[in-house]
């Protein structure tokens, strides 16, 4: 556990390939339990074998055993095991320009002309007929398989909002909180406990904060329409002097999650600034990961890495060293000097 006051500490990470469920099975037990995490958040995008629509089958699907498996080896643990879909931005297959799982079956729901390349990542158009019925139904078989009692709903890094000829001329704001709240109230009825990302609710004036981590499209009035039971993960890694979200959404009336991520030294600013300005409303701390599950894995287990290139493999050993200095207290806070674009 962590030298900080909160009680919960939980990790962000993207779900196992088929092949790796069992040794992912063991690295919960072995590493993340030993290691005080109490809840993990699986980004899972459309990597499962929905029965419902095969059309949106993402690349790496699990099947029902496999997810079965990993939610009793965290049950067996006392790990809150919390699935995640993008339902808003991020469409686009990781690393690449090409349509995820629901725009590849479902072109028709975009928000921007799908053969126009986007600049960063597809997003859905909240008010495309059909749209919240399919939806639907793939939250319905997640939620099924992994017995969920938290759901996180992504909604980060939206840039394309209030764009297509349904939408435009709407409040950004407005289109934000009318489609988390819709999907708030789907889940709420089930039972289930919502989760989002910070950035869009924030605003980029206000906080200082540049266009990843906060709003510069308007989103951000969205906050304090929307239900005030939902979560927030709120996520900053830089060297930022001031972490303000951590008050905006206690006087929003949200509780949060504060989530680092790769480098040590901004990730001891972040939780310092947030310990000083917690008004009590902070749940715990979460590390994202944004690294193959499988790199992270060998990195915690004190395998090499072996750079093949690619970003997120050079930046494994970070998010390792990270997650030492937060989750394991006796090791010393790590000193990355650096902070990569
Ligand atoms: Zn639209």
């Amino acid at each position: 556990m962590t030298n900080y006051p909160w009680k919960s500490a939980g990790i962000c990470l993207f779900s196992p390939h088929h092949d790796e469920v069992d040794r992912f099975c063991g690295f919960v037990k072995n590493t993340l339990a030993a290691d005080g995490i109490d809840t993990i958040v699986m980004i899972i995008r459309y990597n499962f074998n929905f029965a419902s629509h095969p059309e949106c089958i993402g690349d790496y699907p699990l099947t029902k055993e496999d997810v079965r498996k990993m939610v009793a080896a965290c049950r067996e643990c006392g790990i809150n095991l919390i699935p995640d879909m993008n339902l808003l931005g991020h469409q686009t297959v990781q690393d690449s320009h090409a349509p995820d799982g629901l725009l590849r079956g479902h072109p028709e729901f975009c928000e921007t002309p799908i053969e126009e390349e986007p600049e960063y990542s597809y997003s859905l158009c909240p008010n495309a007929p059909g749209l919240y019925e399919v939806v639907c139904d793939l939250i319905d078989e997640i939620a099924d398989a992994f017995e969920a009692t938290d759901f996180h709903i992504g909604v980060d890094e939206v840039f394309y909002i209030g764009l297509c000829d349904r939408c435009k001329g709407q409040d950004p704001g407005d289109l934000l909180a009318a489609w988390v709240t819709k999907l708030h109230d789907y889940l709420a009825a089930k039972g289930i406990r919502m989760l989002m990302w910070g950035d869009r609710l924030l605003d980029s004036r206000a906080c200082g904060h540049g266009p990843w981590d906060a709003s510069m499209n308007g989103t951000h009035t969205a906050l304090g329409k929307i239900p005030t039971d939902i979560v927030i993960t709120d996520w900053h890694y830089h060297n930022w002097p001031r972490f303000p979200s951590v008050e905006v959404f206690a006087e929003a009336g949200h509780r949060i999650w504060l989530c680092p991520f790769n480098v040590a030294e901004n990730a001891k600013l972040f939780l310092d600034y947030a310990k000083e300005h917690d008004r009590g409303n902070i749940i715990g701390i979460m590390e994202t990961t944004w690294t193959p599950v499988s790199y992270l894995m060998d990195g915690l287990e004190g395998k090499e890495l072996v750079d093949d290139g690619k970003w997120y493999k050079g930046s494994t050993p970070h998010i390792v060293r990270c997650y030492k200095s937060i989750f394991r207290p006796d090791e010393p806070w790590d000193e990355v000097p650096q902070e990569e674009e």
